[in-house]
């Protein structure tokens, strides 16, 4: 699906529906049109909502068992605790990649 935001959707849907509001009864259609793009914004809202709660619940499952260590890596020479993406050792310079 295309990455198009919900407050778009809602945008346009208003646009559309007040426009041919305006306008007139030739443009009925597009008053309905209008009506579909907020309702797709409205659904796009609230599977969005949805979506982030059951991603927040996972993301909290999975920290859990990761280690607090991931990041840090040990010096092959004199084993100081480098950073991960750190290509020398801060202490005694050997290269680490
Ligand atoms: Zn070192």
């Amino acid at each position: 699906m295309a990455k198009i935001p919900a407050f778009a959707y809602l945008l346009v849907g208003a646009l559309v529906a007040y426009v041919s509001l305006r306008i007139g009864e030739t443009f009925t259609f597009f008053f309905y049109v209008g009506l579909v793009f907020l309702g797709i914004g409205l659904a796009k809202l609230l599977i969005g909502f949805l979506l982030r709660k059951k991603e927040t619940k996972t993301e909290k499952k999975l920290e859990q068992p990761a280690k607090p260590a991931n990041h840090i890596r040990y010096c092959p020479r004199c084993r100081s605790a480098c950073r991960m993406f750190d290509y020398f050792c801060w202490r005694c310079g050997t290269r680490l990649r």
